[in-house]
C-alpha cells in the first residue's frame, strides 16, 4: 500500500485522469479528482465510471468506498488539498490548425497556481508539444503566490484505452522529465508501487519527456500506415497483406504488432498527436524532418475512403437507398471512445452518399449518436444485418470477430461483407456463402 499521507489531485478526469485518479487511490494515495464537467464528477463520486473502460468500475468503487478518492469541480479546493497536482486535461487539435490546443492546460494552471497554499509540485501528464513545460514554468513564476514555491515536471502517459487500468497499475515504463532531485524523489514516492514491481523509471529533461510521447505515437502511426500502404500494393499485385505481415513480423527488428492492415487509426490521440508534432517541428524550423508524417496521415485517411469505395463497388457502384450494416462505432474495441473514429467516419460517408446505414456497437452507441445523430442506431448486430445488402465490420470487438458466418448468413440474404480490420477468416465466410472482401487481400 502506498502512503496515504501523500495527497495528490488529478485535474481533468477524462479517459486518462479518471483512471489515473482511481488507480492512485486504489494503491493507497489520497486523491482528489477535479473536472469542470459536473455530470462526470457526480458519476465518479458515486464510484461509477462515466465512460466504458474494462475494470475501471471495480477500481473506482473500491477507491471511493475506501474514502481515499473524492471529487470536486472546484480548483480552489484542489489547490488547498495537497502538494502534488497532476494535469490530465485534454490537448485537442486547434481549430483550423495542426497544432495542439493548450487552452485547457493553461486554464488548469491559471486556476490552480494562484490559489496554492503550500509549496507544490505540478506533474503534467497530458500530451503536449516539446517546450510546453518551459513556457508553463514562466507562466507559473508570474502567477504563483510570492511565498510559495511551485515546481513543474512532465510525466507523459502511455495508457491504451481498453487496457487503461492495467496500463496505469503496471505501465511498461514511467517517463519523468525533471532536472530537480527533490521533485524526482517525490515522484518516486507517488509511483512506489510501480517502481517496487520493477517498472523501469526513466528520468530525463522535460523537453525529452514531452518528445518521448509524441515520438512513440508517431512510430505507432507510421507502422499502421506502413502496412496499409503495403496493403494497397498487395491488392493490385494479387498478393495477401495478412500473410505478408505475418512473414515480415517474424523478424524481431520488425515485430508483429501494429501490422494489421485495415481501416486505419483514429481516436483522441494518434491523429492529433502526429499533426501537433508536425506543427511543432515547423515552429522549431525542422519541418522537413517530419514531412513524412503528413504522408502517414494521408495514407490513414485514404483507408476510410478506400473502404467506402469498396462498399460502393460491392453494391454495384451505387449505394443510394441501400441498407448497409456497420458493425462498430468506437475507434477501437473495448472502448466507447468515438473521437475521430474510422468506423463512424466510413458510416457517415456512406450515409452522405445516400445509403441507409444501420450502426451497432456494444458500448459506443450513445457517444456515436451524439457525434453523428443522423445515422440509424440499432440494438444488436442481428438487427443491423437483417435485410442489409452489405455488412461492414469496422471495429474489431470480440462480439464481431466471434460471429458465426452461417448463423449470420441466415439473417441477411445478400451475404456480402467487408472485413475492415482483417480479423475474420475469409475461407470460413466464403464457405458459408458470403462474398468476402478484406483490405490488401484478394
Ligand atoms: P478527455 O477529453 O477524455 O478528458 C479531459 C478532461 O479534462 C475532460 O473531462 C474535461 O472536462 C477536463 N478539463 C478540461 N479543462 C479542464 C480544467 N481547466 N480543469 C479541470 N478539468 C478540465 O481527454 P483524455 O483522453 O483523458 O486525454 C487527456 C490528455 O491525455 C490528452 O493530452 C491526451 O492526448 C493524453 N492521453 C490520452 C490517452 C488516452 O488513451 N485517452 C493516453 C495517453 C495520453
Amino acid at each position: 500500500m502506498a502512503n496515504p499521507s501523500i495527497r495528490v489531485t488529478v485535474i481533468g478526469t477524462g479517459y486518462l485522469g479518471a483512471v489515473h485518479a482511481a488507480v492512485m487511490a486504489d494503491q493507497g494515495l489520497t486523491v482528489l479528482g477535479v473536472d469542470l464537467d459536473q455530470a462526470k464528477i457526480d458519476a465518479l463520486a458515486k464510484g461509477e465510471a462515466p465512460f466504458f473502460e474494462p475494470g475501471l468500475n471495480e477500481v473506482l468503487e473500491r477507491a471511493v468506498s475506501s474514502g481515499r478518492l473524492t471529487f470536486t469541480t472546484n480548483l480552489q479546493e484542489a489547490a488547498e488539498f495537497g502538494d502534488i497536482h497532476f494535469i490530465c486535461v485534454g490537448t485537442p487539435q486547434k481549430a483550423g490548425s495542426n497544432a495542439a490546443d493548450l487552452r485547457h492546460v493553461n486554464a488548469a494552471v491559471d486556476g490552480l497556481v494562484p490559489n496554492l497554499t503550500q509549496d507544490s509540485i505540478i506533474i503534467g501528464k497530458s500530451t503536449v508539444p516539446a517546450g510546453t513545460s518551459k513556457a508553463l514554468e514562466e507562466r507559473i513564476e508570474e502567477i504563483r503566490p510570492r511565498n510559495i514555491q511551485v515546481r513543474l515536471a512532465w510525466n507523459p502517459e502511455f495508457l491504451r484505452e481498453g487496457h487503461a487500468v492495467k496500463d496505469t497499475q503496471l505501465p511498461d515504463r514511467l517517463v519523468v522529465g525533471t532536472d530537480d532531485d527533490e521533485v524526482d524523489a517525490r515522484i518516486r514516492e507517488v509511483y512506489a508501487k510501480q517502481i517496487e514491481a520493477g517498472v523501469p523509471y526513466l528520468r530525463m529533461d522535460t523537453a525529452t519527456a514531452e518528445l518521448v510521447k509524441v515520438a512513440a505515437n508517431s512510430f505507432l502511426a507510421t507502422k499502421i500506415s506502413f502496412i496499409n500502404a503495403i496493403a494497397e500494393v498487395c491488392e493490385q499485385a494479387g498478393a495477401d497483406v495478412t500473410a505478408l505481415a505475418n512473414a515480415i513480423g517474424y523478424d524481431e527488428r520488425i515485430g508483429k504488432s501494429f501490422l494489421r492492415a485495415g481501416v486505419g487509426f483514429g481516436g483522441g490521440c494518434l491523429p492529433k498527436d502526429i499533426r501537433a508534432f508536425m506543427a511543432r517541428a515547423g515552429q522549431l524550423g525542422v519541418d522537413d524532418a517530419l514531412v513524412f508524417l503528413k504522408e502517414i496521415d494521408n495514407i490513414n485517411l485514404r483507408q476510410r475512403q478506400r473502404v467506402a469505395r469498396l462498399a460502393a463497388e460491392m453494391l454495384g457502384g451505387n449505394v443510394i437507398g441501400k441498407p448497409v450494416a456497420v458493425l462498430g462505432a468506437a475507434f477501437k474495441p473495448d472502448s466507447d471512445d468515438v473521437r475521430d473514429s474510422p468506423a463512424l467516419d466510413v458510416a457517415a460517408t456512406l450515409h452522405l452518399q445516400g445509403a441507409k446505414v444501420l450502426v451497432y456497437d456494444p458500448y459506443a452507441m450513445e457517444n456515436a449518436a451524439a457525434a453523428y445523430p443522423p445515422l440509424n442506431y440499432v440494438e444488436s448486430a442481428a438487427e443491423a444485418v437483417r435485410d442489409a445488402e452489405l455488412v461492414l465490420l469496422l471495429t474489431e470487438w470480440e462480439e464481431f470477430t466471434a460471429l458465426d458466418p452461417v448463423a449470420l448468413g441466415e439473417l441477411t440474404p445478400a451475404r456480402r461483407i467487408i472485413d475492415g480490420r482483417n480479423v475474420l477468416d475469409p475461407k470460413k465466410w466464403r464457405e458459408a456463402g458470403w462474398t468476402f472482401r478484406g483490405l490488401g487481400r484478394q
